[in-house]
């Protein structure tokens, strides 16, 4: 919905166009911009239109670093616990893992599915149409897979999985010990820099160089 609505952007004047801000859906004119400058929706505030040069490159690198973050985040241990004598320590695959085992395969899907996997896919679908955005090279099927992340974007809820670890730790102080172990810390920066990723530059702004690919 969001992407057809992009492309009902028309050129409005010769200096002036009509953009659609994508988050509240309001039209608005946007004049010329000079490089550096972005323009926001009146509205709600997010990015119209962006001509920062500077964007692309740094949402490309920021996503590199996403990727090679994610494998130590998902699978490093996150935390050990130290309950009734026994110490157990668990990454978010092997905790996924040991749900399955458990039986609780419902939960154990539904962790894989949004704490790994479409995270994973969110961000190297990204990866590869910043690559063909950043060399100007079409590679095959860069505009699917751009709508691919569109769509599966909003369903990522790596952020939730990292505030949920951080409620149940305030929950285990009271009944058991823990220590943080390195996935933690690779978790929290995983988060930190995708984020970044994705807020350095607009969707409509990677569908207008992917247009002029
Ligand atoms: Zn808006």
């Amino acid at each position: 919905m969001q992407n057809s609505a992009y492309y009902l952007n028309k050129k409005n004047t010769k200096s002036n166009e009509i953009r659609i801000c994508l988050n509240c859906d309001l039209l608005q004119n946007v004049s010329d911009l000079k490089p550096g400058f972005n323009a926001r929706c009146r509205r709600c505030g997010c990015i119209l239109v962006s001509k920062n040069s500077g964007a692309l490159n740094k949402s490309l690198a920021l996503t590199i670093a996403s990727l090679i973050l994610f494998f130590p985040a998902v699978c490093f241990p996150l935390l050990r616990v130290k309950l009734f004598g026994e110490t157990k320590s668990a990454s978010i695959l092997n905790g996924a893992s040991d749900l399955f085992n458990s039986g609780f395969f419902f939960i154990a899907a539904l962790v894989f599915l949004f704490a790994f996997l479409i995270p994973f896919l969110k961000y190297l679908t990204l990866f590869y149409t910043l690559l063909s955005v950043y060399f100007r090279i079409k590679l095959p099927f860069v505009s699917r897979v751009f709508k691919i992340y569109c769509l599966i974007k909003s369903f990522a809820m790596e952020e939730v999985f990292l505030m949920a670890a951080l409620t149940a730790l305030t929950k285990l102080d009271s009944i058991a010990d823990y220590e943080i172990e390195s996935g933690f810390y690779f978790f929290s920066a995983f988060i930190i820099i995708s984020v970044s990723a994705i807020s350095v530059i607009t969707d409509s702004e990677i569908w207008e160089r992917l247009e002029n690919l």
